[in-house]
């Protein structure tokens, strides 16, 4: 039995990128980066005004006061969009608005709340203030220089990379494929929503989620038709899976007393196990696998089961074949509420809510349960035969 760190160095280790493509900036949101980014000239591009106001120049406005304020002679006006045309004289203002390109000698902008237009003569504009070198002055380059890297390789798409990506006037970006994750939910019991539920049968809830991890982890979910635990219609499950997507997930079938039929059907079809059981609860009969190079994600079917080795062992794969640079889970810091122990012998998943940073257990825990499911709002590890006390700090894994 893999202690779970293990098992998430041999799933990485296991796996390479897929190959990347190049979409729309605008379809590019929540993809992984695969190309390095570097600024195709200054950014800002050329000095200009962080304000409404009056570009002058520091030097002219030096002794300015309210006892004896500066007069300076409004030469133009300049609003963004406009070029900056010649070189500002000395003893000149120009009107500038927020955005516009500072004429060439003027250092400073002064907010137009602190300059008055001269009484009866609007082409003056009195000043009683000075001014610092570079005020209210978006300089070019400060942002980044020309050449300098804006983006590394690996990085996830966020709104603010876009706006940057968006700022150097970029269309178009390299970034990972989405890989496709058949997902297949085996056992006889199992029915589809709508259908009658005859006498031992329940309604299958496993893909619906998987495929929401799935989608929130960069990935696009096939969902599969319901396999019956019989050896033939797994294999045949199987194959049919392969044939279309990038990884195979599947869920139950794959603990010693469920005959065992998931595992026993990958290696008839050539598929090379790579480790069966993790210590973790829940969750401990994960099986690992490649066929071609294809991974196999042998799930247990119990939906805490399910939905906790996802998270675990099948986000970080979705990660690094989209080529992210970083691959573990998004965890955020919480502290305990209340205590939360664990007797056994794996690792713990506790599925918890966190609410402004209180940490409590979502309810009882059975991997059976789904109320717990539905309110928990991350999962903390609670490492074997150890309790941590009310007032613990823990990392909340997190996924919505
Ligand atoms: P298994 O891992 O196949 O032994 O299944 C463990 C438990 O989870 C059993 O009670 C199954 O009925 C249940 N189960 C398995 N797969 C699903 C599924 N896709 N949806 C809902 N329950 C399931
Ligand atoms: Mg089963």
């Amino acid at each position: 039995m893999l202690p779970l760190a293990e098992a998430q160095r041999r799933v990485l280790a296991a796996l390479t990128p897929l190959p990347p493509e190049t979409v729309p900036l605008r379809e590019a949101a929540g993809r992984i980066l695969r190309e390095a980014v570097k600024a195709p000239f200054d950014l800002p591009r050329f000095d200009n005004s962080a304000m409404d106001g009056y570009a002058a120049r520091s030097a002219d406005l030096r002794t300015a006061s309210s006892k004896e304020p500066v007069t300076l002679r409004q030469a133009r006006s300049l609003a963004a969009g406009q070029s900056r045309g010649g070189r500002l004289p000395p003893g000149a203002c120009a009107r500038i608005f927020t955005g516009a390109p500072l004429p060439p000698g003027a250092d400073a902008v002064v907010m137009q709340e602190d300059a008055a237009m001269a009484p009866g003569c609007p082409e003056s504009v009195s000043f009683c203030a000075p001014a610092r070198p570079g005020e209210n002055v978006r300089r070019r380059g400060e942002d980044a220089r020309k050449g300098s890297l804006l983006l590394a390789a690996g990085q996830r798409l966020t709104a603010g990379r876009i706006a940057l990506l968006g700022a150097i006037g970029r269309r178009t970006v390299r970034v990972g494929r989405r890989p496709r994750v058949a997902l297949l939910a085996t056992g006889s019991e199992l029915r589809e929503a709508g259908e009658p539920l005859g006498p031992g049968q329940i309604y299958e809830s496993n893909r619906g989620a998987l495929a929401v991890l799935a989608r929130q982890a960069g990935a696009l979910p096939l969902l599969m038709p319901l396999v019956k635990d019989e050896p033939k219609a797994t294999r045949r499950a199987l194959a049919r899976a392969f044939a279309g997507a990038d990884l195979v997930v599947t869920s139950g079938g794959v603990s010693v007393g469920d005959l065992d039929l998931v595992k026993s059907a990958f290696g008839e079809l050539g598929g090379q196990l790579v480790f069966w059981k993790v210590a973790i609860r829940p969750g401990k009969p994960f099986v690992f696998g490649l066929w071609q190079g294809r991974p196999l994600f042998g799930l247990p079917g119990s939906p805490a089961s399910a939905f906790v080795t996802f998270l675990l062992l099948v986000r970080p794969a979705l990660a690094r074949l989209q080529g992210a640079a970083d691959c573990a889970l998004p965890a955020r810091p919480g502290v305990l509420a209340e205590p939360l122990r664990n007797h056994g012998d794996r690792a713990h998943f506790a599925r918890v809510r966190c609410d402004a940073g209180q940490v409590r257990l979502a309810g009882a825990q059975g991997s059976h349960l789904f109320g717990s499911l539905a309110r928990a709002n991350g999962l903390v590890e609670v490492p074997p035969r150890t309790s941590l006390a009310t007032g613990a700090e823990v990392a909340v894994i997190s996924w919505d």
